[in-house]
């Protein structure tokens, strides 16, 4: 059969502990599923600005070419308001060219002619251009150059219903970056990101921010759909998602690993709690058990002696008195176990009441060990007194203290075997009068000496132990009665040698 403490420890782990490691584990190896999901949120929350940059230059280019399509401003305006626009074409049926600022004959007839060979070459894309324009959509597209540095666009105008002419924009692609797309970069940006832009993969040419290469982790990098050499890379300024999602995970391990520690704490407090209470049921199980055994034997002793002088039987005058001494004894055996548990009964109530008088201390033990002289003898044991000089009077409920030390002399000879001799000693010790009953028994081991003054304990290893009768109140008692005497009670004891219980009373 399984132990009723056993069952509850394996109760409380199947439903308490278990289930919550079960889901810990759960959690635990979901952490990077969760985490993959961060990544990709963070991932496209990141991709999402990239996009809307690009969206931006496109729109700033839209811009321009509306201004020029519906003549709101001309195109010298333009050139002026706008650094990064170093020159319009006009191709129609001629070739104009408006430059920023005057430049050589032979410099414009050359950029000209650069120009004229950059459109041949396109002839495609701007025919395709044309043929949008007049089925009502405008698109603006990059155009390769052979011009260092620069950008060349190429939109359609439509001139009437049926012809258009192609408008070339040359832009200063850095410039552009910095003075078109820059401001918009830390509108963006702004503290939470790092953006920056990149020339031919590597070479940063901007970024909204001074940033050192080792705290450079640009992960995501987007092509510049306008410059096809120029990426957008974005970084999270502070903490990069990795850490961020690092850090997550880390507190939810803690997390979790914090709440498992506090279940297991609890269920073990739990277990201990109820593991206690079962054991105090089974011990007043046993204490009831002893109780009626102990009180039985005196009882068993009484009948059959009392039955025996009824039945006239007994020759002698002598022997009569010796069976009258027994039944004298064993009652008075009966009265002290049936106090005891009375006592221990008023205690267990809070109902246990002391009448505390000034009393001499030597005094009181004298008169105690007068009373019970007989009952000493008649179990062969010695009783050695050593009472100090002079102990000051103390108050004291001498009912309880005689209770208390008959206790104690009662334990030291029912756990002696070849020495019967107790000894009791009083003395002074700094604020305590002390009073030591100490015997040569068979001592108690360390590892339950802490215990004997609970209620109910007994220690039953051993021979003399396992047979000697008794409740497991005793000691209980005798610890309530020196607390109500604001004192205490100690034990020292040496296995196989003997214990000294000793009483201490405060002075004051
Ligand atoms: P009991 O009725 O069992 O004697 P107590 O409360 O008086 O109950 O004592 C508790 C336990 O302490 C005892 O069962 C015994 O094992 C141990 N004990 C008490 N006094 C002595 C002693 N003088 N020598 C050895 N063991 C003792």
């Amino acid at each position: 059969m399984i132990k009723p403490g056993l069952k509850i420890g394996i109760v409380l782990t199947l439903i308490l502990v278990l289930p919550s490691l079960f889901f810990s584990a759960y959690e635990i190896s979901n952490l990077s599923k969760n985490e993959a999901v961060i990544d990709s949120i963070y991932t496209g929350q990141l991709e999402s600005v990239l996009f809307s940059l690009n969206q931006y230059s496109d729109d700033v280019l839209s811009g321009w070419a509306n201004r020029l399509e519906r003549e709101t401003e001309d195109i010298n305006t333009l050139l002026l308001k706008n650094y990064s626009i170093d020159a319009v074409g006009i191709r129609d049926d001629d070739f104009k060219l408006f430059t920023k600022e005057k430049i050589p004959e032979d410099s414009l007839a050359n950029l000209i002619s650069t120009l004229e060979l950059d459109f041949a070459a396109n002839l495609n894309k701007i025919e395709l251009l044309q043929r949008y324009v007049k089925s009502g959509y405008r698109k603006i597209e990059a155009l390769p150059n052979s011009l260092a540095g620069k950008s060349l666009f190429a939109f359609a105008l439509q001139k009437d219903s049926l012809s258009a002419k192609t408008v070339l924009l040359l832009v200063d692609t850095d410039k552009f970056i910095s003075e078109n797309m820059g401001p918009k970069i830390q509108s963006v940006a702004q503290e939470r990101f790092y953006i920056s832009v990149f020339k031919n993969e590597t070479e940063e040419v901007y970024a909204n921010q001074i940033q050192s290469d080792e705290d450079k982790n640009i992960t995501q990098k987007k092509d510049i759909w306008l410059f096809p050499a120029y990426q957008l890379g974005i970084q999270m300024r502070g903490n990069t998602i990795e850490d961020l999602v690092r850090e997550r995970t880390r507190t939810n391990i803690v997390l979790l690993v914090v709440m498992d520690l506090i279940l297991l704490l609890a269920a073990w407090f739990v277990y201990k709690n109820i593991r206690k209470q079962i054991r105090l049921n089974q011990m007043k199980t046993e204490f009831i058990s002893n109780v009626s055994h102990e009180i039985r034997t005196p009882l068993a002793l009484i009948n059959m002696y009392s039955e025996t002088l009824e039945m006239g039987r007994i020759p002698t005058e002598e022997k009569k008195m010796e069976y009258y001494k027994v039944i004298n004894t064993e009652a008075n055996r009966l009265s002290r176990m049936v106090n005891k548990i009375l006592n221990f009964s008023r205690i267990e109530r809070g109902k246990r009441e002391y009448h505390f008088t000034n009393t001499n201390l030597n005094a009181e033990i004298e008169n105690i060990l007068a009373n019970y002289q007989d009952h000493f003898d008649q179990n062969g044991f010695e009783i050695e007194l050593q009472l100090a000089d002079q102990v000051p009077d103390i108050k004291l409920d001498k009912e309880a203290v005689a209770e208390a030390i008959i206790n104690l002399i009662d334990n030291g000879m029912k756990y002696s075997a070849d020495i019967k001799k107790i000894e009791l000693i009083t003395y002074l010790d700094a604020d305590f009068v002390r009073v030591d009953v100490k015997d040569y028994g068979i001592g108690i081991e360390k590892k339950d000496q802490p215990m004997v003054f609970d209620k109910f304990y007994r220690v039953t290893t051993g021979n003399l132990a396992h047979k000697a009768k008794g409740s497991g109140i005793g000691l209980s008692i005798v610890k309530h009665i020196m607390e109500a005497h604001h004192g205490k009670v100690e034990l020292t004891s040496e296995f196989g040698k003997g214990s000294c219980f000793s009483l201490l009373f405060p002075v004051k």
